[in-house]
This record gives C-alpha cells, sequence and structure tokens, in this order.
C-alpha cells in the first residue's frame, strides 16, 4: 500500500465492541481496510482526524459483534501492519475483570506490568530467528503510560495509575481458583488480550501502552447467583454494566486528548531501541521486514 505523507505515527487498538464507535460516528474514520502481511491479513485499519490530532484505528475483535475472540485475534498481522503504516506509538484499551473487591467497575487503570498465562498464541515475530532476548523492565511504555494519565487528569476522569494485568488463553472465563491465584501473585485485572500484542510491538521498536477498565469482578470476588442468559450469566450486574457502558463512551475523549499531547511529548522511552543490539549483528540490520524473513 502506498504511504501517504504526514501519516500518523501514533495508533490505538480498541477492545471489546470498539466497531461501536465507528459504526455510530463517535470515532469517525476513513476505512483503510485490511492489510494483508507476511503473517495473514490485519483487522481493519482506519484513519481518524479528530481535532487536532490525526491516529490510525484498529478493532482488535472485528467490526460487527465479538466476530473474533481473544485466543483467535491475529496478533501479528495487526501489530505487523500497523508497523507497516509507520506507527511508531500504540494505545490500546482492554476490557477486564478485577482481582480486588475494591475495584470498581468502570474503573481505568493505566496499566504498569504484567504476567503471560496465554497458551496457545504465536508470541513472536522471530519464530525462525535467533532474534527477540528482550528486556521487560518497563513492560508498557513509560512516556505512553505518562501522556496518558496527563490525558486522564486533564479530562478529570479517575484512574489507578497502576495495575497487574494478568492474561489468560480465553475465551472461557477463570476458574474461582485461578482468581485466587492471580489475586495472590499480585494482579489486579484479569483479560485476554494484551500478551502477546503488548510484546509484538516491543519486538518492532513501537511504543505500547494500555488502559484497561474494570467491566465485572472475577469469580469469587463477589457473591453473584447465576443467571443464564445475561452478559457473563450474571457475573456483573445491570447497574455494573450501565457503570462499564459511561467509561466506555469516554475512551474517545481521552485518545483524542492523547493524540493531541503526544506530539509534544519528547519520549524518554527505550522502546524505540529494543532491537539495537541485534542490529549490525551478522544478518540484522536496521530494516526491520529483514528481521522477520524465515
Ligand atoms: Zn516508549
Amino acid at each position: 500500500m502506498a504511504r501517504r505523507r504526514h501519516e500518523p505515527f501514533f495508533a490505538v487498538i480498541g477492545g471489546s465492541t470498539a466497531y461501536e464507535f465507528i459504526s455510530s460516528g463517535a470515532i469517525k474514520g476513513e476505512r483503510i481496510g485490511r492489510i494483508d502481511t507476511p503473517f495473514g491479513a490485519s483487522q481493519p485499519a482506519f484513519r481518524v482526524e479528530a481535532g487536532d490530532c490525526s491516529y490510525f484505528f484498529m478493532s482488535r475483535h472485528g467490526e460487527a459483534d465479538f466476530d473474533i475472540s481473544a485466543p483467535f485475534v491475529n496478533y501479528r498481522a495487526n501489530i505487523y501492519a500497523l508497523k507497516d503504516l509507520g506507527v511508531r506509538q500504540i494505545i490500546s484499551w482492554s476490557a477486564a475483570g478485577a482481582l480486588k473487591e475494591t475495584s470498581e467497575t468502570g474503573r481505568f487503570f493505566v496499566l504498569d506490568d504484567c504476567i503471560d498465562f496465554t497458551k496457545n498464541r504465536e508470541t513472536t515475530f522471530f519464530r525462525f530467528k535467533g532474534l527477540g532476548f528482550i528486556r521487560q523492565n518497563e513492560p508498557f511504555c513509560p512516556t505512553m503510560r505518562a501522556a496518558t494519565m496527563g490525558a486522564l487528569q486533564e479530562l478529570g476522569i479517575p484512574f489507578n495509575d497502576r495495575g497487574t494485568y494478568i492474561c489468560t488463553e480465553g475465551p472461557r472465563m477463570e476458574t474461582p481458583a485461578e482468581v485466587r491465584m492471580f489475586a495472590a501473585l499480585g494482579g489486579d485485572l484479569v483479560g485476554m488480550t494484551l500478551c502477546p500484542e503488548m510484546f509484538l510491538a516491543r519486538e518492532l521498536e513501537m511504543c505500547y501502552a494500555s488502559i484497561a477498565y474494570v467491566t465485572n469482578c472475577a469469580e469469587g470476588i463477589r457473591q453473584r447467583d447465576y443467571r443464564p442468559g445475561r452478559l457473563y450469566e450474571g457475573l456483573s450486574t445491570r447497574r455494573e454494566q450501565k457503570t462499564v457502558a459511561r467509561s466506555f463512551k469516554l475512551l474517545p475523549q481521552v485518545i483524542a486528548r492523547l493524540g493531541e499531547l503526544l506530539p509534544n511529548i519528547t519520549p524518554s522511552c527505550h522502546c524505540q531501541q529494543a532491537m539495537r543490539y541485534y542490529q549490525g549483528r551478522s544478518g540484522v540490520g536496521r530494516d526491520w521486514r529483514e528481521w522477520l524473513n524465515p
């Protein structure tokens, strides 16, 4: 695909029901479509203009309802496609379950750490190369995290400035014993989507941060009757779902403000140098596409 001049460097990967923002016009974007990559086709990308900022937008789970559940998202194609568009910074959002009773539904978390419990996903671009021994001292980009917190603060939206996200394989939800284990390990939230997405972004030297919002309490955190036919079979109440919907609607504003802030922030992170050690060594040059060739 021909690259236009002055394309944005910033992209948004939207989580559950993100497509609603496009279909409702809350996020207005020109549809670029699916992008072919060596790992398959990406989810459709959109080019969005919002006030003084422009960014690429991609809905992780598809364009209608829940087209693809978390274990089957083609994370490599999505991240490759964004890199191919010239993206350097990614903010994602993700719905998550709370592992602590004190975390209210609808609450935002600017995550700062992660434990990966996925089992069957393609976790790296470097399956056929001896690359990818990448340090994770700050798994989420500190520059993007600071900018995200700045945007939330300016908009007066309460949030937790830290949070450890546990990523499970899914699509089933967690058992009560798993939830107790995740909480004992120091997890704050549990979800199914950020791994390997965040690590793949780092492999291609892109900054990546995530806003998570609490959609429900994880199993066993609060006593909830089983209600067939309801969302999460009754794990969250209707009142809690309304709170979640209110938080969800704030995301386009947060992103627009973040998009305005980012160009004025000098990155203080090392995300965009993650592969420097390998560059100059045999077979690994500056062109990121060469890193991936089998
Ligand atoms: Zn960074």
